[in-house]
């Protein structure tokens, strides 16, 4: 198996500037680890993207590196928000998208979480 390093993190990426207030952002829940908001272009009635604070280039990266005190803190806040934002009973999506296959277009791990309506089925 090859073994390939942690991936370089581009700190100008747009979710990495949102963590540090350089660009504002709907936010619906924050704390140590994770913070939540609203996607900018919403493909259903909730859409909001989740982010742990670390600086993870995709849910790969993320999965493999971060300490396990990151990785509980970052999934119990997704519950958290999905919770907050009253979609527990409802039922709601999750969905990583990773590496270029995946259509990730930015470069900071984040899980999207959407809900507000019966979601069709996923086709890939
Ligand atoms: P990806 O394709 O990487 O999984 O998803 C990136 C998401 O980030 C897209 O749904 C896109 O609409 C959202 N997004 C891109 N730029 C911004 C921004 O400046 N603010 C917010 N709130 N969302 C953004």
């Amino acid at each position: 198996m090859a073994v390939t390093g942690k991936p370089p993190y581009e700190e100008g990426n747009i979710f990495a500037r949102i963590l540090r207030g350089e660009i504002p952002c709907r936010k619906v829940h924050e704390d140590e680890h994770a913070l939540a908001f609203h996607d900018i272009a919403p493909q259903a009635p909730v859409h909001v993207l989740v982010i742990p604070k670390g600086p993870y280039v995709s849910f790969a990266d993320f999965a493999a590196t971060a300490p396990a005190e990151e990785l509980a803190g970052f999934w119990r806040a997704v519950g958290l928000v999905a919770r907050q934002l009253g979609l527990e009973d409802s039922g709601y999506r999750l969905l990583s998208n990773m590496g270029p296959d995946g259509g990730q277009e930015v470069g900071h791990f984040h899980v999207h979480l959407f809900g507000g309506r019966r979601l069709g089925r996923m086709v890939p």
